[in-house]
């Protein structure tokens, strides 16, 4: 049985496949996450959305190489990738959290989170060269280049959020993993952080598997969607597809359970500048 509704040939990037997670033992035991397949090739935006407690965040821990036991397999352009990755595999595959807090160090400014990232990885070498490759990514995130000498509490939340993504593109990664990155903002931040990613897609092929408990926030960025209910990938399709006819009751509920897709979707869907 395949809730797959379409399968064309896609280029291979990410390839999650049958993952598998228990948690506790015996009596105890609790799957979190049951034969899940997903797939994003370069250059791709693929939703992956379900309640809280589906299993989302523990799938993306199993394709970061953070989940140490799982069953099932993870590869990138055929490369087969486990939780112990060499310097470069682990480079890959980028995560980008709800919470930016979780991934900056407040004592540092912008520019000494990026470059502790860059010269612990050896990606450019010299002075010049590594303050250039600062400013070239606060490019890509659209922030000034003053940015670079402030903390993050100095900053709002979408900022910040600005400045984890950078932290996470300065190891050059061909995926990023965006597991709620944008739940925590209001919404007219949400709209911007989304035309980054989207932005960053064009610019730099990125391949992103944009995680969300919110069906309403994939609309606009996502070619296909995943819906996990309980661990299990009950459905998917196009983004389109998904919102004209979706396949599984489960995603008829969760659609109905957010009112304002409707309006926010046709407010959008007409030329948004983003
Ligand atoms: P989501 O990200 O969709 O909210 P999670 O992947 O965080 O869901 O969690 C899925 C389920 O697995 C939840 O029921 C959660 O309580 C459980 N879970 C997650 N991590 C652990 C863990 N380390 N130990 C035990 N149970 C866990
Ligand atoms: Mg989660």
């Amino acid at each position: 049985m395949s809730p797959e509704r379409e399968a064309p040939q896609r280029p291979v990037g990410l390839r999650a496949e049958d993952i598998g997670v228990v948690f506790g033992r015996g009596d105890r035991a609790f799957t979190a996450v049951d034969e899940a397949s997903i797939d994003v090739a370069p250059g791709e935006i693929v939703g992956l959305v379900g309640e809280s407690g589906s299993g989302k965040s523990t799938v993306s821990r199993v394709i970061c190489g953070l989940q140490r036991d799982y069953t099932g397999t993870v590869s990138f352009a055929g490369q087969k990738l486990t939780p112990k990755r060499t310097a470069a595999q682990w480079r890959l595959v980028q995560m980008v959290f709800q919470d930016p807090f979780a991934s900056l160090d407040p004592r540092y400014t912008v520019e000494q989170t990026l470059s502790e990232v860059i010269r612990h990885h050896r990606l450019v070498s010299g002075k010049e060269a590594l303050r250039a490759r600062c400013r070239e990514i606060m490019d890509m995130v659209r922030l000034p280049h003053g940015f670079l000498g402030r903390t993050p509490v100095t900053m709002s939340g979408g900022q910040r959020q600005r400045v984890a993504i950078a932290r996470a593109l300065a190891l050059e990664p061909q995926l990023l993993v965006a597991d709620e990155a944008v739940s925590a903002l209001d919404v007219s931040v949400q709209a911007e952080i989304i035309a980054l990613f989207a932005h960053l897609r064009d610019e730099l092929g990125l391949g992103i598997l944009f995680i969300s408990h919110d069906l309403a926030v994939v609309k606009d960025l996502c070619a296909r969607v995943y819906v996990i209910h309980n661990g299990i990938i009950v459905e998917h399709s196009a983004t389109a597809e998904l919102f004209r006819s979706p396949q599984a009751e489960y995603t008829r509920t969760l659609l109905a359970a957010v009112p304002r897709f409707t309006s926010r979707f046709l407010d959008r869907v007409e030329g948004d500048p983003q």
